[in-house]
């Protein structure tokens, strides 16, 4: 993929870039090598200076950095700026946590005194997706660079101002040169970059082939490896829940973010007795959900990101209707569309649309919708739920909506996913461990866990 800023609203390229060569790519290891060397002698008090000022500029200058987001991936304006506030809420988190998380632990054992401590790794490969451009790389880099790694982003190859700018950011935040640097690389640069020593681990978020090919190159390796994947993420909804409240934020956890994040609600599955409720009311939210330019800020759904992703979300409908599936709601491209203003018509939009009657042998069945489309399925009772939402190759969250105790109970023990949330919407938060089960990825981000993934746990022991 050519690293370039297209914009997504209109279909025109913005800017083109040019990769590293061999050469560059391997100058900048060596500095990442090399700041490694004195970096990691820092203090925990220095490097949370440092942090508490990248989270000072990302809110100074959230508006600018947001239109950079919205331009190069189409995101509304407003959540945009929600993002970066996040960003630097991620930032404050680890520069006020890092110290206690990685705290000497004393364990009483046959030695005079025995205990375990954290160390940095080195310099850490983040290998990042272009949905949630500046947060999913803060998310990263807070919890690396409080560690005293040091961070080398290889980010998605459509948002290169956005990857440059984190890397200004960190700099003019006080961070020593080459902490944290930006390489502007394909995704065919990344194994051989893997196999340098120097590289101590990595991380990825994205798809499901990405994930594979950085699992088996760091495996080679036998370097560690943190993904997270895609989702495709069961809304449940029982009869003894508040329907309205469920469906008003069923629709939102389908369309954040255009309908591409990796937490968005994606297969509805309702009790039959609220099956026809539910269905109306959540169709009614999402009929009225307003389609437009990204950059006015009443927008709720902008174009997706790449032409790439408008054409297999559209062909995926395509073929889940061609195995039987019903449309609701939408179901055709607006590319072109004369129902959009003509300044926005070359964009990448598809429109909230819904499906049903989506049987097992339908490719829909397994699939993950990146994109404004819900699948909405009905079942019998809250045993049929829980299998149905089991029979995914995913597992990364759920939300499920009821007011009777002992459903939550079984929920919370028989969901298959890395986190279940009870009556409210899947979002990721600095306190909160984040990550997920089965082809969802594995390795956890945020919280405690999250700053421990890159870390040696040290033993020692003295007599
Ligand atoms: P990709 O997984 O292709 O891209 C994510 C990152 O991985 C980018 O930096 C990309 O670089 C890189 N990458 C791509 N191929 C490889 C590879 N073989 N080895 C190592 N790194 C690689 O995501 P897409 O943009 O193609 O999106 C497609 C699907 O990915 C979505 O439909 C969704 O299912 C999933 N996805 C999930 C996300 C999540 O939040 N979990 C986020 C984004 C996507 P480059 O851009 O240069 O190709």
């Amino acid at each position: 993929m050519a690293i370039a800023s297209i914009n997504p609203t209109t279909g025109d390229v913005i800017q083109n870039f040019t990769a590293l060569s061999e050469q560059e790519l391997t100058t900048a290891v060596a500095q990442a090598q090399a700041a490694f060397e004195s970096y990691r002698h820092t203090t925990f008090e220095e490097r949370a200076s440092w942090m508490l000022k990248a989270a000072a500029l990302l809110v100074a200058h959230r508006e600018d950095y947001a239109r950079l987001m919205t331009l190069e991936m189409g995101k509304p304006i407003t959540e945009a700026i929600a993002e970066v506030e996040k960003s630097a809420w991620v930032c404050r988190f680890y520069a006020e946590n890092a110290e206690t998380f990685l705290s000497q632990e004393s364990i009483a054992t046959d030695a005079h005194h025995s205990y375990v401590t954290y160390h940095p790794l080195g310099a850490i490969l983040a290998v990042m997706p272009w949905n949630f451009p500046f947060w999913q790389v803060f998310r990263f880099a807070a919890p690396a660079l409080m560690a005293g790694n040091v961070g080398l982003l290889k980010h998605a190859s459509n948002v290169p101002q956005c990857a440059l700018k984190i890397a200004e950011i960190f700099q003019a935040a006080g961070f020593p040169a080459q902490v944290f640097q930006t390489l502007l690389i394909g995704a065919d640069q990344i194994a051989p970059l893997i196999s340098d020593p120097r590289i101590k681990a990595a991380t990825l978020t994205g798809s499901e082939p990405a994930g594979m090919s950085l699992a088996q190159a760091s495996g080679h390796e036998l370097k560690k490896v943190v993904l997270e994947l895609g989702g495709s993420d069961p809304f449940i909804v029982l009869e003894s829940a508040d329907i309205a409240s469920a469906a008003e934020t069923a629709a939102k956890a389908r369309m954040i973010n255009n309908g591409q994040s990796c937490v968005a609600a994606k297969r509805f599955i309702v009790a039959e007795s609220v099956a026809d409720e539910f269905t109306e009311k959540f169709i009614a939210q999402l009929q009225h959900w307003k389609i437009g330019d990204p950059f006015d800020a009443t927008t709720q759904l902008g174009p997706l990101a790449t032409e790439k992703i408008l054409l297999e979300l559209d062909q995926q409908v395509q073929t889940a209707v061609e195995h039987g599936a019903k449309i609701l709601l939408g179901g055709t491209s607006l590319k072109d569309s004369p129902e959009l203003p003509a300044s926005i018509r070359s964009g990448y939009y598809y429109p909230p649309t819904v499906l049903t009657r989506i049987t097992p042998h339908n490719p829909a069945f397994v699939q993950e919708f990146f994109g404004p489309v819900a699948l909405v399925f009905t079942v019998k009772d809250i045993t049929e739920a829980i299998k149905l939402a089991n029979a995914t190759p995913f597992g990364l969250a759920a939300s499920a909506w009821t007011n009777d105790p002992q459903e939550q109970i079984q929920l919370i023990r028989d969901l298959e996913a890395g986190a279940v949330f009870i009556n409210g919407l899947v979002k990721s938060d600095p306190r909160l461990p984040f990550g997920g089960i089965k082809r969802s990825g594995f390795g956890r981000e945020l919280g405690r866990p999250g700053i421990l993934e890159f870390v040696n746990i040290k033993t020692v022991w003295i007599k």
